[in-house]
C-alpha cells in the first residue's frame, strides 16, 4: 500500500508538511465550497489563503491552462518569450495605475515581495545611492516567510526565530487609529501614525534609508486594518523629501479583492513599487509578480539588469491562468460584485457585533473584511492569549462546515481577530450562509 493510500482520512497526515494538526483530505471544490473525502462540505470564506479570488473549479481558467499545457508546458524564461507572459504583462499593465507598466513575474507572494525589496536596493546601487539599505516595515505586519521578507515582517516570534539569518529591519507601527484615546480626528491620528516614519527615518539616518513597505490595508497581520485617508499622502510626502522609496504589498489586497483593482486605488496612491501574487492565478497555479515605474527598473536595466529569476519565473500555464482570471475578473465584474457584496457582509458582520459584544471594530473594505475579539470591548482589553480563542473561533466553524481566516500575530496592540474573505463570486444568498454559520459558531465560543 502506498504512503498516500494508507492515511486515514481526518486523520494526521503529517507527510509533506511540518505540522502536528490533523486535516481532512479535500477532494473537490466547485465556487464558494470545498468538499472532503467524507463528503463533508466547506463554505471557503476565507478563499484558501484569501486568494482564490475568482472561486474553485471555473472552467475559463481550467481550460485555458489545458490549451497552455497541450502548446508549450514550460520554456525557460531567460531562453524565451512567452505569449502568455508578454499577454499578462500587458494585460497586468494596463489596469495598474500610475506607470506602475514594467513587470516581473515570480512564483508566489514572499517572492514577489523579496523580488521588490531586491530591486529597490539594485535601484540605489544603480543610481549611486550603495548607502541606502535600510527598509521599514510596519509592526505588527506580514509581507512573506523567506529570510528577506520576515526582515520586513512585524511579528516578534517569526523575526526573532531567524533573526541574525534575517536581521530585522526597523519598524514603525500600524495605525490601529481605532484603539487611541485623544482628542483627535481620525485623520489627526492618521496623520500622527504617518509622521512616526517620519520620526524613524531621522532616528536611522535619512541617507541609509532606502524604502519604506506597507499593506495598503493590512491583511493577515492585522485583519484588514484600513488607515486614515490622510495616512496615505503623508506617506508619500514623507518618502518624497528623503528620497525613499514606496512599496506596497498588494499580495492579499491586489486584484479586486478589496472592490477596487488594488487596494491602494481607493486613495489614488502612487507606489514605486507594488507586490502581487494570490487572486493574480486565483490558486490555479503558483504565480506572482511586481511591478515598478520606469524610474526604478530604468537605471536597474541600464546598469546590468536585475539580479533575480527563479525557474519557474513567468511559466507559461501560470501566466495562462493569470490572464484567464484577469478576464474572469472582468467578464463576471468581480471588482463591483466584492465592493457591493462588500458591503453586505460588513452590515451583517455589524449585526453580529451586536449580538456578541466581544466581537468589535468590524473593519476593511470589499470583501475583505475582519473584526477584533476582545475581554472588554469599550476597553479594548484584549482576549488572554492562553484562550487561544483565535484557534478555537477557526477550529469551531471549520466543524460547522465554515472556513474563516485568523492568524495570531505576536507583537504591537492586536487582539485575537478574524477576517472573512469568501470569493469575489459569493453571492448575497451565500453571505447569509457564511452569517449564519458564523452566528452559531460565535454562539459556541461565548
Ligand atoms: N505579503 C502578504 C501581504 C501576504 O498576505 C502574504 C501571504 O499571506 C505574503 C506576502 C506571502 O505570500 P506567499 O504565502 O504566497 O509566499
Amino acid at each position: 500500500m502506498s504512503a498516500v493510500q494508507s492515511i486515514k482520512i481526518g486523520s494526521r497526515p503529517n507527510l509533506f508538511h511540518f505540522t502536528r494538526r490533523s486535516q481532512p483530505m479535500v477532494d473537490r471544490a466547485d465556487g464558494i465550497y470545498l468538499w472532503d473525502k467524507s463528503g463533508r462540505r466547506y463554505i471557503d470564506g476565507s478563499s484558501g489563503a484569501v486568494n482564490v479570488n475568482v472561486g474553485h473549479g471555473n472552467r475559463n481558467v481550467i481550460d485555458a491552462m489545458k490549451r497552455q499545457l497541450d502548446r508549450v508546458s514550460f520554456a525557460y524564461i531567460f531562453q524565451f518569450e512567452n505569449e502568455q507572459a508578454v499577454t499578462l504583462a500587458r494585460e497586468l499593465a494596463d489596469r495598474l495605475p500610475n506607470g506602475l507598466d514594467r513587470i516581473y513575474f515570480v512564483s508566489g507572494g514572499s517572492e514577489a515581495v523579496e523580488a521588490c525589496l531586491k530591486l529597490a536596493r539594485q535601484w540605489a546601487v544603480a543610481t549611486g545611492q550603495d548607502k541606502r539599505w535600510k527598509i521599514i516595515g510596519r509592526m505588527p505586519s506580514y509581507h512573506g516567510i523567506t529570510l528577506g521578507t520576515l526582515a520586513v515582517t512585524g511579528d516578534d516570534v517569526l523575526t526573532k526565530t531567524f533573526d541574525p539569518i534575517g536581521r530585522p529591519m526597523p519598524l514603525v507601527p500600524a495605525p490601529f487609529v481605532h484603539r487611541n484615546r485623544d482628542n483627535l480626528s481620525v485623520d489627526e491620528r492618521g496623520i500622527r501614525y504617518a509622521n512616526m516614519l517620519e520620526e524613524k527615518i531621522l532616528e536611522q539616518g535619512p541617507e541609509s534609508v532606502l524604502a519604506f513597505i506597507m499593506e495598503p490595508i493590512g491583511g493577515a497581520a492585522t485583519a484588514a486594518l484600513v488607515p486614515p485617508d490622510s495616512y496615505f499622502a503623508r506617506i508619500r510626502e514623507i518618502c518624497d523629501r528623503y528620497g525613499i522609496l514606496l512599496i506596497h504589498d498588494e499580495v492579499m489586497t491586489g486584484i479586486g479583492r478589496t472592490g477596487k483593482f488594488l487596494g491602494g486605488d481607493h486613495w489614488s496612491c502612487r507606489p514605486d513599487i507594488v507586490a502581487l501574487s494570490k487572486g493574480l492565478s486565483s490558486g490555479y497555479a503558483p504565480l506572482g509578480a511586481l511591478a515598478a515605474t520606469e524610474r526604478i527598473v530604468g537605471p536597474v536595466v541600464a546598469a546590468g539588469g536585475f539580479l533575480h529569476g527563479h525557474t519557474y519565473g513567468g511559466n507559461p500555464v501560470a501566466c495562462a491562468a493569470g490572464v484567464a482570471v484577469l478576464g474572469e475578473v472582468d467578464r463576471l465584474g468581480l471588482v463591483e460584485n466584492s465592493a457591493v457584496m462588500g458591503e453586505v457582509l460588513r452590515g451583517e458582520l455589524e449585526a453580529l457585533s451586536g449580538r456578541f459584544p466581544f466581537v468589535a471594530d468590524v473593519r476593511g473594505k470589499g470583501l475583505f473584511m475582519g473584526a477584533e475579539l476582545y475581554a472588554d470591548p469599550l476597553a479594548r482589553t484584549p482576549l488572554p492569549q492562553n484562550l487561544n480563542a483565535n484557534l478555537r473561533l477557526i477550529d469551531l466553524a471549520f466543524e460547522r462546515g465554515l472556513i474563516i481566516y485568523s492568524r495570531r500575530v505576536r507583537g504591537g496592540p492586536v487582539s485575537d481577530n478574524f477576517m472573512v474573505c469568501p470569493p469575489l463570486i459569493t453571492t448575497r444568498e451565500q453571505i447569509g450562509e457564511i452569517i449564519a454559520v458564523l452566528g452559531d459558531t460565535l454562539e459556541a465560543l461565548a
